[in-house]
């Protein structure tokens, strides 16, 4: 073998004149020509997998009740069923539902795992009624409420029980806001229109890549490595 030969194996080809012609110029090109392509598929491509994010993680658990780490890095206890409203509640709400009951209910309830029927129960066991009379004090306007809300839970699989507010939120151990929450989605979806569930949804995304920047990596990728 000649020098030519010897040089482009030992890796200083560029250094070398080769004459026109030359097996080892037709090698260098066809190099060139191959580290220009580029590359193929692998194989190592790393698909999406939505189940395992951990915001997902975290709204799985979130939805049956468990404790989660929010996206604040708070650690957001599990939930729990609270104490039944007073003895003294002038709807009875102990004598009408018993603590085996209530816990059946809680844990029905959670047992859902979705927002959405977890919202869809509510919507059916809250109910709007109108107010049977309306006091009007004297140099005060009347009342703007129209209408209280009536709360029940089913006790068999055809007979709801009426009970006070306490008891019902606090046997589902839910807050007021979602009660209010998902009576607007009733509300709505009494006018025709289908409200999804927003938790999360906003345009506040302080660490989303810009598009320019997805760009100018794809660039980045396409340039050949020389
Ligand atoms: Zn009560």
């Amino acid at each position: 073998m000649d020098n030519k030969g010897e040089t482009e194996n030992t890796g200083t080809r560029n250094k070398t004149r080769l004459s026109p012609g030359s097996t080892s110029c037709d090698n260098n090109l066809r190099e060139k020509k191959r580290r220009s392509m580029p590359k193929k598929e692998t194989g190592k491509r790393r698909y999406r997998c939505p189940v395992s994010w951990k915001r997902n993680i975290a709204k799985a658990k979130r939805n049956c009740g468990k404790e989660y780490v929010s996206s604040t890095g708070k650690i957001v206890p599990m939930r729990e069923m609270r104490a039944p409203c007073e003895s003294s509640c002038r709807r009875k709400c102990t004598e009408k539902i018993g603590h085996e009951h209530r816990c059946l209910m809680f844990k029905k309830f959670w047992e859902m795992s979705s927002y959405s029927r977890q919202s869809a129960f509510i919507g059916t066991h809250v109910k709007r009624i109108p107010k049977k009379r309306q006091v009007i004090k004297e140099n005060d306007a009347a009342s703007r409420r129209t209408c209280t809300l009536s709360y029940t839970l089913p006790l068999t699989d055809n007979q709801d029980v009426e009970i006070c507010k306490t008891m019902f939120i606090n046997t589902l151990g839910i807050t007021d806001m979602w009660v209010t929450t998902a009576l607007k989605k009733v509300d709505a979806s009494e006018v025709g229109t289908v409200t999804p569930d927003k938790r999360g949804v906003h345009n506040n995304r302080p660490n989303k890549i810009s598009n320019d920047v997805k760009m100018s990596i794809k660039q980045h990728r396409n340039v050949p490595n020389c």
